[in-house]
């Protein structure tokens, strides 16, 4: 899709640019070193673009601080502020940084203040030379978008229509959109409206495409690669983020991928398909498990999302760690990437939906550790969905379906959800995954 170029700091996207691949820290900005060094550890992984949570105007400082050392270091990889609820944040933000992330869904609730709280970052941007990136997402759209086209891909699209139209009226061009949900239909089809719209509308600016809150382990790797491939194989998308409930540096390699194959550096290993009516045989030569994983996930996460196949069988080979290939015809892991890939499309659920968000300097817990927790002993609830989130502030809104939700409170507290409602609260986090089960058992 032919889209706008806009630049940030030294780098383009969209415009025929090539894939963009960004990640996000998941340190606290206050913490000067700790974020500063991972940030260094990022950019020597390959992230060409790097967020940094800004939760107020207390982080400023920081930000600033950040900003400087980096450059003074010879790292120039530009840095995008992640703000939710504060104009104020954002405004004094974007004379720090290269781009800063709205999300349209926390501006003020009256949309006349809304425009004006907008026009004056916009102001602030323009002369500056900062980008802005409209950030929707499934889970937190606002409340008079949700109450006219309730909560669907429509209403992403239709949100971020009235935000692009305002940059357009306040002519400012250096924006980019996203639009992520958890469920990997909601969100493609979000982003294939939101292209169709642009176009039709005869502005088109590039898009930030991810699939949030996707976990981790294989399951947030495959679901993400479903989501975001869907997309890019279509034309759309132009700089890619990888949400991972891992350190951020271990994003960087399935983000790659999803550039470096999409901008055609990089084919699939899989040597043949056959089509049998609605069942795809199909047969890999991979030179490594994390490469078939990532391939069969890119080749048939699509046509199962639009329902294009029904089954697809694995065979074939990859290679282990020595080089010796592993047959994958009736094996256990050949079943296992399959029922992982039917569940990333939404297609058959074999175990419980995770939702967990990738954490952020809002997270108020060791997220890591205890989603896996969670997983172990929620493994039994086939179909059910759950969602772990990483702070009070952002971690409800952003649930979108959760059936049950463990969310950080802070000073090792929890609060439990079932769907929207809190339903135990400053739960210690020593008790809170007994509690949950024991509220999910009790139904
Ligand atoms: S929900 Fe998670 S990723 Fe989102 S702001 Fe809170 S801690 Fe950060």
């Amino acid at each position: 899709m032919a889209t706008r170029k806009v630049k940030v700091g030294n780098i383009g996207i969209g415009g025929g640019s090539p894939i963009v691949v960004q990640t996000m820290c998941n340190t606290h900005t206050s913490d000067v070193e700790a974020t500063l060094a991972q940030c260094r550890k990022l950019h020597e992984a390959g992230a060409q673009m790097i967020r940094l949570t800004v939760p107020g105007l207390q982080d400023i400082k920081p930000l600033r601080e950040i900003h400087e050392r980096l450059r003074s270091e010879g790292i120039d990889t530009p840095l995008v502020a992640d703000i939710h609820f504060s104009s104020e944040t954002a405004i004094e933000a974007a004379k720090v940084v290269e781009k800063v992330r709205i999300n349209p869904g926390n501006f003020h609730r009256d949309h006349q203040k809304a425009c004006e709280q907008f026009s004056r970052l916009v102001e602030v941007c323009r002369e500056h030379g900062t980008a802005i990136r409209i950030g929707l997402n499934h889970g937190s759209l606002g409340e008079r978008i949700t109450s006219l086209y309730g909560n669907t891909p429509l209403a992403m699209k239709e949100a971020a229509m009235e935000w692009i139209r305002m940059c357009v009226e306040n002519g400012f061009y250096d924006v980019v959109v996203s639009l992520k949900a958890s469920n990997t239909i909601v969100m493609v089809e979000a982003y294939r409206l939101l292209a169709r719209a642009m176009e039709e509308y005869g502005t088109v600016f590039p898009l930030h495409v991810g699939v949030t809150e996707a976990g981790n382990g294989d399951a947030g790797r495959i679901k993400s690669i479903v989501g975001i491939s869907s997309l890019l194989s279509e034309g759309i998308g132009d700089t890619v983020r990888v949400s991972l409930t891992e350190p951020p540096e271990n994003e960087i390699p399935v983000a790659g991928y999803l550039a470096d194959r999409y901008d055609r550096r990089l084919h699939s290993s899989m040597i043949s398909v056959g089509i049998d009516g609605k069942t795809a045989v199909a047969t890999y030569d991979s030179p490594s498990k994390e490469r078939l994983l990532m391939d069969f996930a890119a080749d048939f996460g699509k046509m199962l999302l639009d329902r294009k196949i029904d089954e697809v069988v694995l065979k074939g080979s990859y290679a282990d760690e020595d080089g010796k290939p592993v047959r994958l015809e009736g094996s256990q892991y050949a079943a296992y990437l399959t029922d992982e890939l039917m569940q990333a499309a939404r297609r058959r659920f074999y175990r419980p939906e995770y939702i967990a968000c990738p954490g952020c300097g809002r997270t108020m817990y060791n997220l890591e550790e205890t989603f896996n927790e969670v997983k172990r002993r929620t493994a039994h609830l086939k179909g059910m969905v759950i969602a772990v989130m990483g702070c009070i502030v952002n971690g409800p809104g952003e649930m979108a379906d959760a059936d049950w939700g463990y969310v950080g409170e802070g000073n090792r507290r929890v609060t439990i959800y079932r769907g929207k409602n809190p339903v135990a609260m400053h739960v210690p986090e020593t008790e809170a995954i007994d509690r949950l089960l024991s509220l999910i058992e009790k139904g």
